[in-house]
């Protein structure tokens, strides 16, 4: 198997424990089988996220100590806004604590009670946000989005048909703006072509539409522009990066992705007007227009980090983890959604689990396996996280797709730790009649899957 070759060389380490059996069997009760209530020490491979995870170059470490910790102003900004303008040529950065920060921000300013938000595919949080405004999250996505077994290219696509029914059906005035997530993490991480954004891009512009990209993953999708359009074989990715967001008037990015850091997030727009409207909101909520709930020293890694993730030597290193783990499990037969994605293997959990009624949540059955197995933690991205019943209501409406995300934390495990994900995935697949359903015990009113609890069901 073509093994991803690390493009560095590892200065500080961090010890990992492997905990006893009888000591997961005990944190999964305790945890109520939510994995995001696992303590974090009780993990050996952590494979929840990809977000703010990633492990820092030296070249960042250094640029903490140059954090100016003035409270207006201070120098790191100017560094953040002067790297944004060049990798991507917005001249206006409004930080944030996160990406969800930016989303509420914007969505704030923009989006009033009954109008309608296209994405290709809302990110949960995405989608939490505009519906917390009593909105809709239409999702354009293009058809072999959700067929788990479909080969595109660019399989985050928003589908131009769909986008231009909604603004049919709904009215322009409905629509306060169009979303398009590069790469589209909720169909599987998968890319988006530039010739889509390019294509969406017009129609948003024939109609008046502001087009924002929610930008989390952008050096990851300009790779795949660079691998998969012929067109771009040549160009660098900080080249394709800028041609992609000439084509929008603006992004929200969780820097906790591409930028290479643990905490952060921004707004980058062209328009100043608007910009205005969403610093007022910002001040209440997050803090002065320069720090946006962040301190100096994180703005500076955040301006390092957005270039450091141009480096094409990086991306090959970073899809490669994903193709290399994603090939180990499709060798040895497990249903995976292909073709891979920009940052994480996704487990396509219905095969695993025939005998499981999507509301016992199969996905959760086989995140909850992978945990008591090897002390892997993964996120379930199905039933738990999406479907939707009303209140007393047994009549479940559940999403296409019922997936299992191995997400890959940048730059931090090595080969030999995604060989053991790939052994453990293939004990509980081997062992699979045995996986038990689950039934919620707590639910909150929503981003549900965060803070939910369930129990165990017996084996039918
Ligand atoms: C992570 C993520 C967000 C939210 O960002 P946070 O930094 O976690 O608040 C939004 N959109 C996409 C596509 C993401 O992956």
């Amino acid at each position: 198997m073509d093994k991803p070759l690390e493009p560095f060389r590892i200065k500080a380490v961090e010890p990992i424990q492997f905990p006893s059996r009888e000591q997961r069997e005990a944190v999964l009760h305790n945890a109520g089988f939510n994995l995001f209530n696992i303590p974090a020490e009780a993990v050996f491979i952590d494979l929840l996220t990809d977000s703010g995870t990633s492990a820092m170059s030296d070249h960042q470490w250094a640029g903490l100590m140059l954090g100016d910790e003035s409270y207006a102003q201070c120098r790191n900004f100017f560094h953040l806004q002067e790297t944004v303008q060049e990798v991507m040529g917005f001249p206006i950065v409004i930080p944030t604590h996160q990406g969800r920060a930016a989303e509420h921000l914007l969505f704030q300013t923009l989006v009033k009670p009954g109008d309608v938000v296209p994405n290709n595919i809302h990110f949960d949080t995405t989608r939490a946000n505009v519906e917390f405004r009593q909105a809709v999250a239409l999702d354009c996505a293009i058809d072999e989005t959700f067929d788990p077994d479909k080969e595109h290219p660019f399989k985050g696509n928003m589908d131009p048909a769909k986008l231009r029914a909604a603004i049919e059906t709904h009215g322009v005035e409905k629509i306060p703006l169009v979303m398009l997530t590069i790469t589209n993490n909720s169909g599987g991480g998968q890319p988006v072509s530039m010739a889509n954004v390019r294509e969406i891009a017009g129609i948003c512009r024939q109609h008046g539409l502001p087009l924002f990209l929610d930008a989390a993953r952008f050096a990851e999708n300009c790779y795949f522009i660079k691998q998969r359009e012929p067109a771009y074989r040549d160009k660098s990715i900080a080249e394709i990066a800028r041609e992609l967001f000439s084509l929008a008037d603006g992004c929200t990015m969780s820097a906790k992705k591409d930028a290479l850091v643990n905490i952060g997030g921004f707004i980058a727009l062209r328009d100043e007007a608007l910009a205005g409207r969403i610093r007022n909101f910002l001040i209440l909520m997050e803090g002065f227009p320069t720090y946006g709930g962040l301190a100096g020293r994180d703005l500076e890694t955040m301006a390092r980090g957005l270039r450091e993730v141009l480096d094409e030597r990086y991306l090959e290193y970073r899809i490669g983890q994903v193709r290399y783990l994603g090939n180990l499990l499709e060798t040895a037969g497990i249903p995976v959604l292909k073709p891979f994605g920009g940052h994480a293997v996704y487990l396509n959990a219905l095969p695993f689990a025939p005998h499981l009624p999507r509301a016992q949540f199969p996905g959760q059955a086989v995140a909850v396996a992978l945990y008591r197995e090897g002390a892997v933690r993964s996120v379930e991205i199905g039933s738990l996280m999406f479907a939707r019943h009303k209140p007393g209501s047994e009549a479940w409406e559940f999403p296409r797709l019922e997936l299992v995300r191995l997400a890959i934390p940048r730059r931090v495990y090595t080969t030999s730790h995604l060989d053991f994900v790939a052994e453990t995935v293939y004990k509980i697949w081997q062992n699979r009649q045995q996986l038990r359903g689950l039934r919620l015990v707590y639910e909150p009113p929503f981003l549900r899957h965060f803070t939910a609890r369930l129990e165990e069901l017996d084996v039918a």
